[in-house]
């Protein structure tokens, strides 16, 4: 879906809160309604920072911090499990300005995610940290840090008990809500700059150790002031192997694609056929705004200057419940 063109100094934020086999059959109106509100929750966040002429930067880091702490998504609370029943978190953020961009992998103690990827990026001099050394990193940077009981929801460790029943039992687990989601932003601010936010558990059960496409730059995650901003949810080895995120931002750059025809092109096109479910937020210079997906849904939402939050979970269009 395309917004139209955004004026010089208009701003736009688009979100998502993970993309998977979302079935009407499996939600409750409540649950339906929580996830809205959840939604509108981030995208107030965000839109409160850009609205005040703050930076795109700002604005995704605090729409991501808003859904992290909800525990419907899977990235800080309620992040799902690996294998070995522990919570391995990924976040980075990238600031299209001049494609500063910061990330950490398989961390589980700092409140938000995504602010010890801001971190990396403002405060280390690298772009990605991991596990203890990562956290030991978060620390020293004073940020705020949680217990694992925190973090815990019934819900993602009923899922990883299922989703390890089935594979010891020689089944495929089929059902994708359960092994997905991530929650990211990316934002054009009244300046014209950009800038992209991902934060995930990763998938149910996967192996210690394992790190999916959000952190990696190019591949989840994506910020450049020239052609786009992107952030991924979906099988995270299909997207890093096609290089998602940056491919989109290529066939803009080089090909002289628009935003809406890029992003299509490479999530029905190129990861759809190579197994890679999922789907990607993003927004260009100009401020027009895709949400391709390629499954049959996408906890998704977007904002523009007239304040009016968007949101939509499956195949169909966006709905402005009125103000918060
Ligand atoms: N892309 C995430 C990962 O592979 C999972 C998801 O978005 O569903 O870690």
């Amino acid at each position: 879906m395309t917004g139209s063109t955004t004026s010089d100094n208009d701003f736009a934020l688009a979100i998502h809160g993970g993309a998977g086999t979302i079935l009407r059959s499996k939600m409750t109106p409540e649950r339906e309604a929580a996830y809205h509100a959840g939604l509108r929750r981030a995208l107030d966040a965000g839109r409160t920072v850009l609205a005040d002429g703050g930076a795109a930067l700002d604005a995704v880091s605090a729409a991501v911090m808003a859904l992290e702490d909800e525990p419907l998504f899977n990235a800080g609370r309620g992040a799902v499990y690996t294998s070995a029943g522990k919570q391995e978190m990924d976040a980075a953020v990238m600031d299209g300005r001049d494609r500063s961009a910061g990330a950490v992998a398989g961390i589980c103690g700092p409140r938000n995610p995504v602010l010890a990827a801001r971190a990396v990026m403002e405060h280390s001099g690298h772009v990605i940290l991991i596990g203890e050394s990562a956290m030991e990193f978060c620390r020293k940077q004073g940020l705020a840090f949680e217990e694992p009981s925190y973090f815990f929801t019934e819900q993602r460790w009923n899922a990883l008990q299922e989703t390890l029943a089935m594979r010891n039992s020689g089944a495929d687990d089929q059902d994708e809500s359960r092994k997905h989601g991530t929650v990211g932003a990316v934002a054009r601010d009244r300046h014209g700059n950009l800038a992209a936010a991902t934060s995930t558990g990763g998938m149910t059960a996967k192996a210690p150790g394992r790190v999916g496409d959000s952190p990696v730059i190019g591949a989840g995650t994506w910020a450049d002031n020239e052609t786009c901003a992107i952030s991924a949810t979906g099988h995270g080895e299909i997207f890093i192997r096609y290089a998602a995120a940056h491919e989109i931002a290529s066939r803009m750059r080089y090909a002289g694609q628009s935003l809406e025809k890029a992003s299509h092109a490479v999530v029905i096109d190129m990861l759809a056929p190579a197994g890679g479910s999922g789907g990607i937020v993003a927004v260009d210079h100009a401020g027009n705004v895709s949400l391709p997906f390629n499954c049959s849904g996408m906890y998704r939402g977007m904002v523009k200057g007239d304040g009016r939050l968007l949101t939509a979970i499956y195949d169909e269009p966006l709905v402005d419940f009125g103000r918060i």
